[in-house]
Formats: structure tokens, sequence, C-alpha cells
């Protein structure tokens, strides 16, 4: 008691000596004071100082708004915390770097708020442990989340629920996560930024994203193309994507079947090393919990959130049927899974019906028609790296796919198909063809890989039988590489010339979607997978064989047809000698030159 009041008496006594002397002080220090005040307070500005009304302001995840060429984003402080998934691409590029929308990293951030300042950190999902073991504390130590970026708050929002950040310094400026990835910089001997060559493009916010554009153009002494300007200057895309509150749950990879997946370094599990786990990329396609005695009765249910792609306004019309039915090809193998109408093909919204619609707002995903001169097509995803939920795909169709389906149907088919004999076949020719490589491209799309294990499976000679090719196609699989049906010989009548959407592909779909409600953890589904996969072990037609770069295993090539690959370039050769002698009859035109016909034997000799 007696300590305890000398204590208070002291402390009274030290807080009466500085407030008197604070008064002392006071009458001088008044006038520089009060001028000190003033100053500072025209420092902090308001909002309507920094947003002026001449802002042009874009709503969306962030509200993004642009004051003559300054950027600035109002962060919602509910924002603060959550993460975000940037995917970073070369947007437009010089030739010799690769083609536009090729991907270059892809990073999860959080934004961090501390007093004045805003944080942009790094956050690692590679390297984990369950937070209820002793070993979670040691790898959060040693994954203290990198700081990418440092803004200052400018100010707050008008209720006071967000926060003011100005980004045109870190758009601007050599940020490497954000521009040119620095693994490929010493390609082309890039010396660093030239920022005056350098500047914001766009940014646009989506309920979900904020996409950023901006075009970056480095010093280099080896640029890919123009040499003589002794740089490179591509327009860059970040996309930023919020991450689901609730995590899909995961499903475990497993090498038997054909998936892409992602993988984990588990520090938590009860063995003595490390131990990579891996679990698939899929959609998320639940149950409503109102469907789920239905669903074990056995009965199909359509998921809560179905897949749906929108063609892209400027694909050809009389196009769009075919890319339609290649998407909508897959409901029988999610009918496997238990869903119905779980993978819709729709058109997007005119202007007119909503004026926010755009290919670029991750809540939809798009086949989107793309004037290049590339033959090719492909159908990358954006997944959560969490769980694995695809948040997000576009497929790139590139308007020369059509030239490669042409040439590669007339030399593997004209023999025993008039419809191939020509250099510009019928519509719902070239329409079918359309549709047989959406469905390969959405099968992607859907996390299948190429299965070059396929085609394998079914006996050469049963591939000139219309009964069997007319119920199983040409491969168990429409993702092998397997080409049209170059086995069937004139006479074998109405053979089918292309796989469809095969048993593989349906049990793929099966295995990795349909839900498994009795089961809580992800673990915990492994017997039951397992089971799913012995079911069929025996039958090479459920056999997944993986692309390789550099054929070890003879059974898992590309282009080959059948179980028997020297028996059935037999049949093909001899095909191909029946081509031949007809190449000028088929293409030749009254008035053209013969350019087609060298392409075309260009195609017969390549074979
Ligand atoms: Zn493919």
């Amino acid at each position: 008691m007696r300590i305890q009041h000398l204590m208070s008496v002291i402390l009274f006594i030290v807080v009466g000596q500085l407030y008197a002397q604070d008064k002392e002080n006071n009458e001088d220090a008044k006038t520089e004071k009060s001028s000190d005040k003033k100053e500072k307070a025209s420092k902090i500005k308001t909002y309507d100082d920094i947003i002026t009304k001449d802002a042009i302001t874009d709503k969306g995840l962030f509200d993004v708004h642009k004051v003559d060429e300054n950027y600035f984003y109002e962060i919602p402080d509910s924002l603060f915390g959550r993460e975000m998934l940037v995917v970073t691409r070369i947007a437009k590029t010089a030739s010799g770097i690769g083609f536009g929308g090729g991907k270059q990293n892809t990073q999860v951030l959080r934004w961090e708020k501390r007093s004045k300042k805003v944080l942009l950190r790094v956050v690692s999902h590679q390297i984990i442990a369950a937070d209820s073991l002793p070993i979670h504390e040691a790898v959060v130590n040693s994954n203290f989340e990198p700081i990418l970026y440092r803004f200052d708050v400018k100010t707050v929002g008008k209720d006071s629920t967000s926060t003011l950040i100005q980004v045109n310094k870190f758009l601007e400026g050599d940020v490497k996560a954000m521009g040119f990835p620095a693994s490929r910089r010493k390609t082309y001997k890039i010396s660093g930024l030239d920022k005056t060559r350098s500047f914001i493009e766009s940014i646009k916010s989506y309920p979900l994203n904020v996409e950023m554009r901006h075009v970056k153009t480095y010093n280099s002494s080896e640029p890919p193309s123009n040499a003589s300007t002794g740089s490179v200057s591509l327009e860059m895309n970040n996309s930023m994507i919020l991450l689901p509150k609730e995590q899909m749950k995961r499903r475990y990879f497993d090498q038997r079947v054909g998936w892409f997946a992602r993988d984990q370094v588990n520090y938590g599990l009860d063995v003595q090393e490390s131990k990579t786990i891996r679990y698939l990329d899929r959609w998320r396609l639940e149950i409503a919990p109102e469907d789920i005695e239905k669903f074990e009765r056995g009965e199909l249910v359509e998921p809560v959130k179905p897949i749906v792609y929108y063609i892209d306004r400027a694909t050809p019309k009389k196009w769009r049927k075919y890319l339609k039915q290649g998407i909508e090809d897959w409901q029988i193998a999610f009918e496997a899974a238990g869903f119905k109408n779980a993978i819709l093909a729709k058109d997007p919204p005119t202007p007119e019906e909503d004026p926010d619609w755009s290919p670029e707002d991750v809540r939809y995903s798009v086949v989107r028609y793309l004037a290049s001169p590339i033959p090719n097509a492909n159908g990358p995803h954006v997944s959560d790296p969490r769980s694995g939920e695809i948040l997000e795909s576009d497929i790139n169709w590139y308007h020369n796919v059509m030239t490669l389906l042409r040439n590669w149907f007339f030399v593997q088919t004209a023999a025993i198909n008039p419809e191939a004999q020509s250099i510009a076949f019928k519509d719902e020719i070239m329409g079918r063809l359309i549709r047989f490589v959406s469905a390969h491209e959405v099968g992607h799309t859907i996390g299948l890989p190429h299965n070059m294990g396929s085609s394998v499976a079914y006996p050469v000679d049963s591939l000139r039988s219309v009964s069997f090719t007319q119920k199983y196609g040409t491969a168990p699989s429409i993702m092998d590489y397997a080409r049209f049906n170059y086995v069937a010989q004139p006479g074998d009548g109405d053979v089918s010339l292309m796989p469809d959407i095969g048993p593989y592909d349906i049990h793929a779909v099966r295995w990795g979607y349909r839900p498994i409600p009795s089961v809580e953890k992800a673990e915990d589904e492994k017997p039951i997978l397992d089971q799913w996969i012995r079911d069929k072990e025996d039958d090479p037609m459920y056999r997944f064989g993986r692309q390789q770069f550099g054929v070890v295993d003879p059974s898992s090539q590309t282009e080959d047809l059948g179980d028997d690959a020297i028996k059935a370039s037999a049949y093909g050769i001899a095909n191909l000698k029946r081509i031949v002698p007809k190449l000028i009859e088929w293409t030749a035109e009254d008035g053209k030159n013969f350019d087609d016909l060298e392409t075309l034997y260009g195609q017969v000799y390549s074979q």
C-alpha cells in the first residue's frame, strides 16, 4: 500500500512538472505552432481533393479512378487480408518472343494495411503443414511473406470503409513480377527498363478482378527483332483475381488417370520426409443441399453453378453452332459424374443487353476467335492454387485452325472420302471438324491432358469396321493425338473418321468430378477413388498414357492409330498412293496457279 501511494505521488509530480513546462513555452510557440498546423492540415488531402470531379471511375473489385494520367485504387477495407491471384501475360509483343497471350507468371498476393502504408505481399502455397500441427509454426516462419511493393495511403474513402492508393509508380516502374519475367531477361540481354518509353495503357475493374495493361520498354543488347532499336517493347497484362473465401474441396491426383494437377510440399504428413502432394485442377461442381438425397439415389442433378462457355462475338456466325456442339458434347461425361446440364455453351449478351459484359471479366469463360495466322487452338485455364478450383478458362481459337483441319482431313481421309477430295470443304464438313477440335480443347479446360496411350486400345482392323467405329469412334479418348481414320480402305463403307468423347474421357470426368458427399475430407476419398480405377484396370480402353517428349513407351505415341503402328501405317501408305495420282484433279481450279497443289503435295510428303 505504502509503496503504491509513493509511486502515485511521484507520478503526479512528474506530470505536474511537464504540464508547467509546457505552459511556460506555450506563449512563445503559439504563433509558430498554429502555422505548422495549417501546413500539416493542407498536406492531408481529402477524398475530393484527390478524386476530383474530372475523375473517370470504373467500379468493380477495387474502384479504379483515373485523374489525368494518375491511377488510384480504392481498396475496400474488407479486402485487406484476402488472397488474390495475379496472372501476368504478354498481351502484345514483337515477333520472336512468343505469341500474345502467353502466361509468364502466376502469384498469390495479399494486400495488407499498416497505418499509413499499404503493403502488397507475396503468399506461397507451395509449402504447407496443417495449422494444428507443431511444425506449422516452422513452416510459417520459413515462409515469411516477401513484400512486393509498398504504397502510401493517399486518403480514405468517403464513408471511411476504403483506402486510396496511387499505382502509377508500381505499374510504370520495373516491378519484375508484374513485367517481363527476370528468368527470360537474360535471353535478350535486357539491362533495365526505359521509363520514358513505359506507361499504363489501361486499368479496368470487374466485380471479381482488376485488369491492368501497361507498355514496357526494356533496353536490350540482343532484341528478338528490330535489332536497331536496342530495345524490346511489350504490352503486359496483369489479371488480379479475388480468390474464393471458401476453398473448394480438393481431389487428390492419381497417375493412373490423366489430369492437370498441381504440387504442394506438405511437411505435416506422418512420414519422415516432406512429401509432395498433388491435386486436380477442376471446376467447382457442387450438389445443392436439397439435391443430395436425389444424387445418392442415383438421379442426375443440376450443379449449383454450371460451367458456361461463351462464344466470342467475333466468331463467324456459321461456325458458332459447331463450337457450341463441341462444348456440350461433354455433357455425357458429366452425366457419368452425376450432373445434368453441367456444361453449357451460350452467346454473350449484346452490348445493348449488357454494356459491361467483357471476355476480360473473370466470371466469364470465352471461346475467343482470333484473327491470327497461327494454325492452332489452345485451352489454358486459371485455377486457385490452394484447392485447384478452375476459376476461368478462355479457349483461343485461331482462324487458321481451319487450314490445319483441311490439310489433315484431306491427306488422311481423301482416299475413301469424297467430301475431302477438294481444297474447300462444304460448311457442314468443316463444321464437323470444328466440333471435333472444340471438344478436344474443352477437354483441356476441364482438366484433361493429352492421353497418348488411348488409340492403342483398338485393334487396327476394327478401325475398318462400320459397326465398331460408329459405336466407339476411332480411339477411346478425344484427348489423344489420334489422327483422322487413315486406316479405313476404299469399300469399308461408312466408317467413323474421328474420335468422339469416348469411354476413357467419360471415365476420367467421372473419376475427377463425381462428388463423394459421404466423405468429408479429401484425404479420405482415396480408397474410393482407387476402387473406381481398379474397377477398370484390366481394360485397355481406360488406360492413360502420358504425353512423352522423347518417346520411350511405344504405345503412347502421337499420330498413331490402333494397336499395331506398322500395320496401320501400311494402310495409311496404301491410301497416300491412291491420293497422289488424283492430287492435280482435286486441287486445280481454272484461273488459279498450283499453290494448293504444292501445299497438299507437301502434306502427303510429310505424313
Ligand atoms: Zn490438345
